[in-house]
Protein backbone atom coordinates (compact mmCIF):
# COMPACT_ATOMS: atom_id res chain seq x y z
CA UNK A 1 0.00 0.00 0.00
CA UNK A 2 1.48 3.68 -1.01
CA UNK A 3 0.87 6.31 1.46
CA UNK A 4 2.72 9.56 0.30
CA UNK A 5 2.74 11.09 3.12
CA UNK A 6 5.22 14.60 2.69
CA UNK A 7 3.85 15.90 5.67
CA UNK A 8 6.89 16.42 7.93
CA UNK A 9 4.26 16.99 10.83
CA UNK A 10 2.90 13.54 11.35
CA UNK A 11 3.99 12.02 14.81
CA UNK A 12 3.11 8.66 16.73
CA UNK A 13 -0.49 9.62 17.79
CA UNK A 14 0.71 7.40 21.25
CA UNK A 15 4.27 8.86 22.37
CA UNK A 16 4.59 11.71 20.04
CA UNK A 17 8.19 10.76 18.41
CA UNK A 18 8.17 12.28 14.73
CA UNK A 19 7.24 9.66 12.32
CA UNK A 20 9.67 8.93 8.90
CA UNK A 21 8.28 7.10 5.91
CA UNK A 22 10.43 4.56 6.68
CA UNK A 23 9.49 4.24 10.55
CA UNK A 24 5.79 4.15 9.87
CA UNK A 25 3.24 2.31 11.37
CA UNK A 26 -0.42 2.73 10.78
CA UNK A 27 -3.14 0.41 12.30
CA UNK A 28 -6.67 0.89 11.83
CA UNK A 29 -8.72 1.07 14.54
CA UNK A 30 -12.34 1.26 14.65
CA UNK A 31 -12.15 2.26 10.55
CA UNK A 32 -9.67 5.42 11.04
CA UNK A 33 -5.93 4.97 9.91
CA UNK A 34 -4.14 5.85 12.87
CA UNK A 35 -0.17 6.41 12.79
CA UNK A 36 2.51 5.17 15.41
CA UNK A 37 6.08 5.49 15.33
CA UNK A 38 6.06 1.33 15.75
CA UNK A 39 3.89 -1.44 17.02
CA UNK A 40 4.21 -1.01 20.64
CA UNK A 41 2.71 2.45 20.40
CA UNK A 42 -0.36 0.98 18.81
CA UNK A 43 -0.93 -1.62 20.81
CA UNK A 44 -0.59 0.72 23.55
CA UNK A 45 -2.79 3.36 21.70
CA UNK A 46 -5.14 0.50 21.12
CA UNK A 47 -5.42 -0.70 24.67
CA UNK A 48 -6.18 2.35 26.01
CA UNK A 49 -9.21 3.25 23.96
ZN1 LIG B 1 5.35 6.03 19.47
Amino acid sequence: MRIGIKDEGLKCEHCGAPITEEDMYIREINGTKHYFCCSHCADAYEREK
